[in-house]
Parts: structure tokens; C-alpha cells; sequence
């Protein structure tokens, strides 16, 4: 018998006819012979809802006060759920995220988990009962209640599912596995079989919304396999996040996502001398503002400046415009240009690793399409273009035909699948 971790999200849970739904699909995990650790998300858009309500009352609500509201949706639907197994004659109990032992860094907000005591839910699952967790939530300090970010529920699950040494850990949503590339967009994106930790970490942080990229991250970290499936299609097995050993690497490109959420900043004529780019990077960092690409000119004009631009996330761009001129007097920059009109397309692959022309075959895509390129970043797996934010579906549509993520043709495991 084996221990299988599941995570219904906020579409699986959004009524109580859906809440008898997952119940179902949770005694049938049960009946497989398996205990079974239920995570759940807030119902339907409950957590929006909560973050409205806050702001009714104040723009600049304390943090703290904010994790309280927040964790507050996962509660409902934590027990609404014990009780439908319980219902139809399951021994269920729902623990928030302190009853869980789920500790995480004194931070409010986006705490990282650092430990969970699975003393509780062990003895829980001794006692045969299927044991339903809040997700998203855990505690500090002074049992401060915490939460992990929004989309933070896969993470909660997967880092139960190392805990407690789980055989798998299954996302269940609205989609039904991880596709090549977004089927609103390119119709014929092709559902994976599988797909590498590695790829699926790069796929979340470009900009597919499937997983919570923390979740993928703590899932490589423990080797957990993870399936990510349909909570209204039980008998679709969705697609398997696996280790990249397991994988064939007959293509070079897994994916492919696009990224409206940034804006891009230049920062013009930075003296070319050490420890500016220290000075100005030091600064956002302080201010808590994360960078995502990053480029310098090179030091080409009479007065040996560069320019350095890079790109943040839209929602710290109030954060970012109260630097300004802090940043303007300490790094004595010439100007500061702020460029709202971007999308970043990125394609993400194992298989593009010691394979020649990748990057120049996404150039020459974007180039036939008539698409300029604002700025470009690469990791070992991944290369992203800044594009304008028009060109998205045309560029997301070259690309998909280029790389062959729109056929039948699409990245497979080697081959048996491992029966997880
Ligand atoms: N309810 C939280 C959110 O909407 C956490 C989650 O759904 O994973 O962000
Ligand atoms: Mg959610």
C-alpha cells in the first residue's frame, strides 16, 4: 500500500456539487488500496474575492492581517470536503495548515516552507482516515499564520508528498495535463505524455500557468513524480513530470509560453566601472523587487557608460517608480525608460542542449513574421524573446509550427512508462 498525495484546485472544489465530485475522486484513490493526503485550494475564486474585500477597506492592508484573511478560504473548503467523505461512509478529517505541522519562514505574504512535523497526519493515517489539508497556509514564529503566494496549494501538496515519502503527488484542475503550448491559442497543442522536472520549472517560470513553479522545484528536490490531470476526467491519466533520465530526447523543444506580466526598465549611461551594476541591482533587491532578464550595452561611446536594461514584474512597478530617483542620483544614470509594451515568448526544451541552431531557428522564425526582438535571455534549456506585446499570437503561432508543437509529433518517454 502506498501513500499518494492529491491537490484538487479552486475550479475542482467551487460548489458543493464539485466538493462531491473530488470526494469521489479521493475514495477511489482510497479503494485503489493507497492512503490518501487531500490538499485543496480556496473554492472558486474565493481568494480573489477575499483580496477585494480587503481592499474595500484599505489600500495598504498590514501583511499579517492579510495572511489571516487570506488562509481563511482554504479552511472552507478543507472541511466542506471532510465532510462529503465522511458522507459517504470514509473516516475523513480536514487540519489547517498549523494542525498540519507546516512550518515556514517568519515572512508573511510568500513564506517558503522549512519543515513540516507529519507527526499529526501520520497518526491520522494510522487511524484509517483520509487526511484533507488547507493548502497555501502554514505558520511562524509565535504560530503566526502564513501564506506560501498566490497559486501556493501545489507547492503545500508536493512538500507533503516529500515528507511523507509519497509514491506520486497529483495536481487535479480545470486542465487536463501540460500541453505543448497554450490550445487557446495554437488549437492544436498537443497534450505531453510526460515532461522533465527541469523543462516543466522553465515551462511555470516563462509564463505557463499550469503548476506553482516552487511546487516543481520541491518535486526535483524530493524526485517525487507528479502528475498533473483532469478533476473531471478521472480516467485521463494527464501528463507525468518525471526526472529527465526517463525522457526521450527526440526533440529539442518541449514547450513553448508566452509572458505579459513584465514591463522593461533601461537604465541609460551607467559609468562603465566596477560595482555599478552591485550598486543598482543592491537597491531593487533591498526594495524587494525581483529582476528577471538582464542586459548591458557595451561600452562603446567617448563617455564609457553602458546602459543596463532589464525586465520586472508588472505588480512591482509602483514599488519600482518610488526608486527612481534614488536610483537616478546614486548610479547618476542619464535617464531611466520604462517600456510597458512587452510579452516575453520563450521555448523550453531538455533536448536543445549541445544542439546546434535552436536559437537561430526562433530568430529567423520571429524575423519571417516581421517580429523585432526587444531582448533576448537563454539558460540551458530555455530561450526567451522580448517581443511586442501585438506580435504574442503571431509569434506563439510561428514558433509552435517551427518547433512541431502543433502536430501529433511531440516529446514521448523511453520506452516503458514507470506504472506510478
Ligand atoms: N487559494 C490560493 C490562490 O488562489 C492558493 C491556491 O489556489 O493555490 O492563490
Ligand atoms: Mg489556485
Amino acid at each position: 500500500m502506498g501513500l499518494i498525495v492529491q491537490k484538487f484546485g479552486g475550479t475542482s472544489v467551487a460548489d458543493s456539487e464539485k466538493i462531491k465530485n473530488v470526494a469521489n475522486a479521493v475514495i477511489k484513490e482510497k479503494l485503489n488500496g493507497n492512503d490518501v493526503v487531500v490538499v485543496v485550494s480556496a473554492m472558486g475564486h474565493t481568494t480573489d474575492n477575499l483580496i477585494k474585500l480587503s481592499k474595500e477597506i484599505t489600500h495598504h492592508p498590514q501583511e499579517r492581517e492579510m495572511d489571516m484573511l487570506m488562509s481563511t478560504g482554504e479552511l472552507i473548503s478543507m472541511s466542506l470536503l471532510a465532510m462529503a467523505i465522511n458522507e459517504k461512509g470514509y473516516k475523513a478529517i480536514s487540519l489547517n495548515g498549523r494542525q498540519a505541522g507546516i512550518q515556514t519562514e517568519n515572512c508573511h505574504m510568500c513564506a517558503r516552507i522549512v519543515n513540516i512535523d507529519t507527526k499529526r497526519i501520520k497518526e491520522c493515517l494510522n487511524n484509517g482516515y483520509i487526511v484533507v489539508v488547507a493548502g497555501f497556509q502554514g505558520y511562524c514564529d509565535n504560530n503566526e499564520i502564513t501564506t506560501l503566494g498566490r497559486g501556493g496549494s501545489d507547492t503545500t501538496a508536493v512538500a507533503l508528498a516529500g515528507a511523507l515519502k509519497a509514491q506520486r503527488c497529483d495536481i487535479y484542475s480545470d486542465v487536463e495535463g501540460v500541453y505543448t503550448t497554450d490550445p487557446r491559442v495554437v488549437q492544436t497543442a498537443q497534450k505531453l505524455k510526460t515532461i522533465s522536472y527541469e523543462e516543466m520549472l522553465e515551462l511555470a517560470r516563462v509564463g505557463a500557468n499550469v503548476l506553482h513553479p516552487r511546487s516543481v522545484e520541491t518535486a526535483k528536490l524530493y524526485q517525487i513524480p507528479m502528475r498533473v490531470r483532469s478533476a473531471f476526467k478521472l480516467d485521463d491519466l494527464g501528463t507525468l513530470i518525471i526526472g529527465v533520465e526517463n525522457m526521450e530526447l527526440n526533440k529539442p523543444v518541449t514547450g513553448l509560453a508566452s509572458d505579459s506580466s513584465q514591463i522593461r526598465i533601461v537604465i541609460c549611461d551607467v559609468e562603465d566601472s566596477p560595482g555599478n551594476a552591485a550598486k543598482l541591482f543592491d537597491l531593487l533587491a533591498g526594495k524587494n523587487i525581483s529582476v528577471d532578464m538582464i542586459i548591458q550595452s557595451y561600452a562603446r561611446n567617448m563617455k564609457k557608460t553602458n546602459d543596463i536594461a532589464f525586465t520586472i514584474s508588472i505588480d512591482d512597478y509602483e514599488k519600482f517608480n518610488a526608486t527612481k530617483d534614488e536610483i537616478m542620483h546614486i548610479i547618476k544614470a542619464s535617464n531611466i525608460f520604462v517600456d510597458e509594451d512587452i510579452v516575453k515568448v520563450s521555448i523550453v526544451g531538455a533536448g536543445m542542449i549541445d544542439r546546434p541552431g535552436i536559437a537561430a531557428k526562433m530568430f529567423n522564425t520571429l524575423a519571417q513574421e516581421d517580429i523585432n526582438i526587444k531582448m533576448i535571455s537563454t539558460s540551458e534549456i530555455k530561450i526567451s524573446c522580448l517581443i511586442e506585446k501585438d506580435c504574442a499570437q503571431k509569434a506563439t503561432k510561428a514558433l509552435a509550427k517551427a518547433f512541431e508543437l502543433d502536430g501529433a509529433k511531440v516529446a514521448d518517454v523511453k520506452g516503458d512508462l514507470p506504472v506510478l
